[in-house]
């Protein structure tokens, strides 16, 4: 589960990670107060106005802005509220901005010093099966940049889970990055407190993008992006209510509350699976025959009546839906009794607009095909994978 910039940062520094300090508004006057309140608590006249959205990559798209007085502060905050946010992470149509961080100013130079931007991330290399620290002097910009094109400027520090990060490897992430003085102290604080927010509150990934080096030599985190691991959620209750539905997809929410495995693709044959390891193949399968999977769905263990009509409902939302295939393997669930759903689904949906293929394979799958044959419903079965491929792509080609 992600979670907003503004959401991260207070995360973050709950466990003593110094921010990039701001207040969230919901509308330009709103946007005003917050600026007001900044000012009288950091002494701040200059502020950055930062559209929150689920996507990185604002700054491209127009959802960073400097805000140099009040009246900027309206202008810009009411334009970004309300703005389609298009940047290199979200579709075209971009992502509806709901809410910006009026933050202070951090960039501005106090006191003849310079500022500079570092990359520092947490997550856990699945290779070794250990958390590491990523980070790079190449702050402020894409990471995936940097590693095409100077990977020399990517270090890494793993963790060792037994004992946790070690003083010296904090220490080396400040002497990588070529710190000196109080700033070479600032990031060996920033770092383990950082490392140790990741762990204690389940992320599995943090990416902190610019993490910045004040003119005063003060490392703070500029933006954060923050994902929980999903399932650690059930401990986590108070990061759980963090969640924000209108980021995600409004139909994998819908599918999520129906008890239903689904992401929503770009193609136009919907799949209805059992077990994920035969909903990817099924994914190969729409493909080989020249479609494309509009989703991946996996209906779980128990494809009764009620699931399988969920999971119609769920798929026909998409008006890319061209077919369906439905392909399941009764193993304890016997095929006659996925069959019995599949009509009884059908006949409940009342009319379905779509050819649909249905394969079902495992315990009573001949006695499953001559319930679904003899239905009188417009359904075609298949026994084989291949027959199932071919029907795709015959009823594709009309
Ligand atoms: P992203 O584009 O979604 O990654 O959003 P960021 O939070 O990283 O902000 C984008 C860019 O805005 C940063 O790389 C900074 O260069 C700039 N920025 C962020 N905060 C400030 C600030 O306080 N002052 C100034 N002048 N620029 C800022
Ligand atoms: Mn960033």
């Amino acid at each position: 589960m992600n979670l907003h910039e503004y959401q991260g940062k207070e995360l973050l520094s709950s466990f003593g990670v110094r921010i990039q300090r701001g207040i969230v508004a919901q509308n330009a006057d709103e946007a005003v107060a917050a600026a007001k309140k900044l000012t009288e608590d950091t002494g701040t006249g200059w502020h950055v106005i930062k559209a929150q959205v689920h996507a990185g990559g604002r700054g491209k798209g127009g959802g960073v802005k400097l805000a140099k007085n009040l009246e900027e502060v309206k202008t810009i905050a009411g334009e970004i509220i309300g703005m389609d946010l298009v940047t290199p992470q979200t579709s075209a149509e971009g992502k509806r901005v709901h809410q910006v961080l009026v933050a202070e100013d951090v960039y501005y130079p106090t006191d003849g010093g310079e500022t500079s931007e570092f990359y520092v991330s947490v997550l856990l290399n699945r290779g070794t099966g250990r958390n590491m620290i990523m980070y790079s002097t190449e702050g402020g910009m894409d990471i995936e940049t940097v590693a095409e094109q100077t990977p020399e400027l990517i270090f890494t520090e793993e963790v060792d889970p037994a004992v946790g990060l070690l003083p010296f490897q904090a220490r080396r992430v400040a002497f990588n990055l070529k710190l000196s003085g109080l700033a070479f102290k600032e990031m060996t604080k920033f770092v383990t407190a950082l490392y140790k927010a990741y762990v204690e509150s389940d992320s599995s990934l943090f990416e902190i993008n610019p993490v910045l080096k004040t003119s005063d030599d003060k490392i703070m985190a500029v933006d954060a992006k923050v994902s929980i691991d999903d399932n650690a959620l059930y401990r986590r209750k108070e990061l759980a209510a963090l969640r924000d539905l209108r980021e995600e997809s409004a139909i994998e929410v819908e599918a999520g509350e129906l008890g239903l495995n689904y992401v929503d693709l770009d193609g136009n044959v919907g799949c209805m699976v059992n077990g994920a390891g035969l909903a990817m193949a099924t994914m190969d399968l729409i493909k080989q025959a020249g479609g494309e999977p509009a989703n991946f769905l996996d209906v779980g263990g128990t494809a009764d009546a009620a699931r399988v009509e969920a999971a119609f409902h769920i798929i026909l939302k998409d008006p890319a839906v061209k077919a369906i295939l439905i392909n399941i393997f009764g193993g304890i669930v016997r095929c006659d009794r996925v069959a019995q759903g599949v009509i009884d689904a059908y006949k409940n949906m009342g009319t379905i607009n779509v050819p649909i293929i249905v394969r079902l394979q495992g315990t009573n799958a001949d006695i499953a095909k001559k319930l679904i044959d003899g239905s009188g419903l417009d359904v075609m079965s298949a026994t084989e994978f291949q027959e199932a491929a071919d029907k795709v792509q015959q009823v594709l080609a009309v």
